[in-house]
């Protein structure tokens, strides 16, 4: 018992928990201590401090988030062509998308539902003074102006979808937010392997699975050093809230922040029961490292191979299953995006003081559902779209800068249902698989 309690205090998921804490108690008592207020100078003391977090502790998190992306162009591609190569034929692949497809739209639009759900609610919009409105918009106003410049590149819906498809994929995989362009060439590329004789693609089978194996191992590495890395990035993040924003859209903050809590937990945790037949004790117990990673990195690329590696390891999908699912996801599936954005429209349309209609609302759900297909999995990689939306449905994008001060911290929160509904769609997948399989050898066993 001595050995097993020793065993487990040192393992890496508590190990990774310990860094979480220690990060965000010294960020946050930080924070406390020396953030001056909103529009106010900041003191020598929180100047220094924060030198220290940018240059001393943020590049050890930067490390770490740099190490998970380095692996993730290899594993997507990978993981990808040997998932539908794998699956043997083209219909096999157009019945595992279309159900993968069904529960990426269908959890997306239910998530965007309960965000407008709750902004109707709670509404709190109607709390935000002008005043607030005017000092906030002074302190991120030229934040606000970079988004809505990059949102503004995007062109139409249309013409969007027409992006995805890219003309050079090596250009697609050499940039982290156009990475659905190398995942719709590994699509067509693993579609092709069914095609051929096998024998003419089977060493490059064998090639991508020894890639992908090394990555999977250069990952595990990268992961030993996760303590270090969540400890850093928990500690930049918190340093460097706006805990005075926070309490000036203070109803905002935690309409989204619950939105997402009550989605993660009750909202999932339910999915995973219902199509997964996981209790909630071993659904947690078996993706803490999954949740802590998504957290400390806000980013569902660069959690992604650990997302494959918990649904193989610590569930036992089958890796083609895995391998299918996890990277389109990444890019495709983000419920909790999903639901920060209809909040975030809602909120900021009752700031504006205009009321949307059943129609507008209904168009804010699909807009929704739209960005968290393009949006990119990466830190705010939501955020220019953000600022489409907001332009469609009549509220100056400027207002992005109400959101701003506290995004990071949604950020994070809303990439923890992003990952997991990914992880539920898979374990689901994994299920129906082995169920038709059990069901396929009982008949030939009669
Ligand atoms: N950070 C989110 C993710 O990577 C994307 C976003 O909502 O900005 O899943």
């Amino acid at each position: 018992m001595g050995t097993n309690s020793a065993r487990s205090a040192s393992s890496l998921p508590t190990r990774i928990l310990i860094g979480l804490g220690v990060g965000a108690v010294a960020g946050i008592t930080l924070n406390v201590l020396y953030a001056p207020a909103l529009g106010a100078e900041p003191s020598s003391a929180y100047v220094e401090l924060g030198w220290w977090a940018d240059q001393m502790v943020k590049p050890f998190g930067d490390l770490f988030l740099r190490l998970l992306f380095m692996v993730v162009v290899p594993v997507v591609f990978c993981s990808l062509f040997l998932g539908v190569a794998g699956l043997g034929s083209v219909q096999k692949l157009g019945a595992l998308g279309s159900r993968t497809l069904t529960w990426f739209l269908g959890t997306t639009a239910i998530a965007a539902t309960l965000g407008i759900t709750l902004v109707r609610l709670i509404a709190p919009g109607r709390n935000v003074s002008p005043e607030t409105v005017a000092r906030i918009k002074e302190q991120y106003g030229t934040i606000a102006q970079a988004k809505i410049e990059q949102g503004a590149e995007a062109q139409g819906w249309l013409q969007m979808v027409v992006d995805f498809v890219p003309t050079n994929v090596l250009g697609a995989a050499a940039d982290n937010q156009r990475i659905l362009g190398l995942i719709i060439f590994a699509l067509i590329l693993g579609a092709a392997a069914t095609q051929v004789p096998q024998d003419r693609i089977r060493i490059l089978r064998e090639l991508l699975e020894g890639l992908y194996e090394l990555c999977l191992k250069v990952l595990a590495w990268v992961m030993a050093f996760a303590p270090i890395g969540v400890a850093c990035l928990i500690f930049h993040a918190t340093a460097r809230l706006g805990v005075d924003v926070m309490r000036l859209v203070g109803w905002y903050f935690v309409t989204a922040m619950g939105g997402l809590v009550f989605y993660q937990l009750v909202v999932v945790t339910l999915l995973a029961r219902v199509f997964a037949g996981l209790s909630p004790g071993r659904f947690y117990r078996g993706m803490r490292t999954l949740l802590v990673t998504a957290f400390s990195t806000s980013s569902s690329n660069a959690t992604m191979p650990t997302t494959i590696r918990t649904a193989v390891d610590e569930f036992g999908a089958p890796k083609e299953i895995a391998g299918f699912v996890m990277p389109l996801g990444a890019t495709m599936n983000m419920n909790g995006t999903a639901l920060f954005e209809g909040v975030s429209v809602l909120f900021l349309a009752q700031v504006y003081g205009i009321e949307l209609g059943w129609v507008q609302q209904a168009m804010v759900v699909g807009f929704a559902v739209v960005i968290a297909i393009g949006a990119a999995g990466v830190p705010g990689g939501s955020i220019p779209l953000l600022a489409i939306v907001l332009t469609q449905v009549g509220v100056p994008p400027e207002f992005l800068a109400l959101i701003l001060g506290v995004d990071r911290l949604v950020d994070m929160t809303r990439t923890l249902p992003n990952v997991s509904s990914d992880l539920v769609c898979s374990l689901w997948l994994a299920r129906r698989e082995a169920r038709a399989l059990s069901g396929t050898g009982a008949r030939r066993g009669r």
